[in-house]
């Protein structure tokens, strides 16, 4: 009885090899081939949980590679940030071969599954829009400016590769038989360190604005040359990227100014023109210069701290980026009320301007506002207020954030001095640093004066 039952097995296994193999040799046509020995992917490098992933779709019969972001960094041996698997397996069949799974995404159906703590994304291979006609391949919508509003229907492996943005964003790797397969010649573009664009620049960028913004990303991350071809239709495209949908911009700015090259990201944002209106005024804070140096030291504080392989928080880097919006915004404000609620109103101003185009998730915009209204309590140094501001459970955040305002020039830089002292000192050092309390004495409300009851009235 389990001998049957492990023949069974041992035969699905091996025709869904066979299916494998006469399929990747059914695509030998269209696809160059590229052995391990040739490519030299260091195998060190893939996760294990991609490398399951596929397996398991192997086994249950279907194609699967790695694919992606993921094949580029290793042909360029760096270690890939997350792994991407294709499939000719639809998502709900992918859903069925894994338990720990979900289906995700209405615009781009695909299935997260879970080993552990990481994710791996896998999507069916997609087809032309053309075959639309066919309603079990799925469903797709454009616009009327060519913007892919969904993209669900499949197709093949070859037609997959022709929908994917850059060439070397086009490469399949399987880790069974260790080869590459690749469409557009994408090794080579890696080789020779270009992106470049697969089909008609004009038509990918209308049809996905945003794949302006991925370009010059990973042309920033990966030290990628844009091709000329590539590169000469993104500024006057640029102004598509007002039609995207503010939260798909804020996705793929925070993908931006997190890469560990921002600072790169930004000059080339600005050289294509494509910086106006992703943050309102952006440009206009980068050309006042107190406000580019600020900008820019938080950028490279950021890169910093992501190429050292530690975190870093998106509400402090987007409470960098909008800090000098504030400042602005707070002047008018101040003429009309306090300091402190003008403050507040400023913060409102901005962050409701800002998420007309590009909306800062609600989990990062109350971070953000902390940190902000943390800093005026910075000039205080007296009584026991820097105690109180001491023991914020956001004063790393907030103080850090003040040290830039004093790096840029913003603040005089002995009040950053006096706070890295005061917080390291111990408790009489502290008390002795404190400065005398020279601001406006707190007039104490007089109690009004007892009336004298009814009954003390009558007693008397
Ligand atoms: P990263 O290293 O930042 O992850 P990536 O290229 O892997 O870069 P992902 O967002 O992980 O970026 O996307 C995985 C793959 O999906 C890409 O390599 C590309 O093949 C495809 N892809 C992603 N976004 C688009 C897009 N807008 N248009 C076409 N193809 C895309
Ligand atoms: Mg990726």
């Amino acid at each position: 009885m389990i001998k049957k039952f492990l023949n069974k097995v041992f035969n699905k296994r091996q025709q869904a090899e066979i299916d494998i193999n006469q399929a990747e040799r059914d695509v030998v046509e269209t696809a160059k081939k590229i052995p391990a020995k040739k490519h030299k992917i260091n195998k060190s490098l893939i996760s294990s949980a991609a490398i399951k992933t596929c397996e398991g779709l192997h086994n249950a019969g279907f194609d699967a590679y790695i694919v992606g972001g993921a094949v580029r960094d290793l042909l360029l041996d760096s270690k890939p940030k997350d792994f991407d698997v294709a499939t000719n397996a639809e998502p709900e069949e992918v859903y069925k071969v894994f338990k720990r799974s979900r289906i995700i995404g209405k615009r781009f159906r695909l299935v997260h599954v879970m080993w552990g703590r990481e994710t791996i994304e896998v999507s069916t291979f997609r087809g032309h829009h053309e075959s639309k006609g066919d309603k079990n391949k799925g469903d797709a919508s454009v616009n009327d400016s060519g913007r892919i509003l969904r993209d669900n229907i499949f197709g093949s492996l070859e037609d997959d590769a022709v929908r994917r943005d850059f060439t070397a964003n086009a490469l399949y790797y399987n880790p069974k038989t260790e080869m590459v397969l690749d469409f557009h010649n994408g090794a080579a573009d890696v080789k020779k360190r270009i992106l470049r664009m697969i089909g008609d620049p004009v038509t990918r960028y209308q049809e996905d604005p945003i794949r302006m913004l991925r370009a010059v990303r990973l042309s920033a991350k990966l030290g990628l040359k844009i091709d000329k071809a590539t590169e000469a239709p993104i500024a006057k495209l640029a102004d598509l990227l007002h039609d995207v949908p503010p939260s798909r911009l804020f996705d793929e700015m925070l993908k931006l100014f997190l890469s560990g090259h921002a600072i790169e990201s930004i000059n080339i944002l600005r050289e294509q023109h494509l910086h106006h209106g992703l943050l309102p005024l952006l440009d206009v804070v980068l050309e006042q210069p107190l406000g580019e140096k600020f900008v820019m030291l938080a950028l490279k504080n950021t890169d910093d701290r992501i190429n050292a392989g530690k975190s870093s928080n998106p509400s402090f880097l987007f409470a960098t980026l909008l800090w000098h919006e504030v400042l602005k915004a707070w002047e008018p404000h101040k003429k009309q009320m306090p300091m402190i609620p003008a403050l507040y109103q400023a913060m409102d101003d901005v962050v409701k301007q800002q998420a007309k185009k590009l909306a800062i998730h609600n989990r990062f915009v109350s971070g953000m506002k902390e940190i902000w209204a943390m800093q005026p309590r910075f000039e205080q140094r007296s009584g026991k207020r820097p105690f109180g501001l001491l023991a914020h459970k956001r004063y790393r955040a907030a103080y850090d954030f003040m040290l830039l305002r004093c790096e840029s020039g913003e603040l005089p830089a002995d009040i950053g001095e006096w706070w890295t002292t005061f917080a390291d000192a111990k408790s009489e050092q502290r008390n002795a640093m404190l400065l005398p309390n020279t601001g406006p004495k707190k007039r104490r409300r007089r109690r009004p004066k007892k009336k004298p009851s009814n009954k003390e009235v009558s007693s008397v």
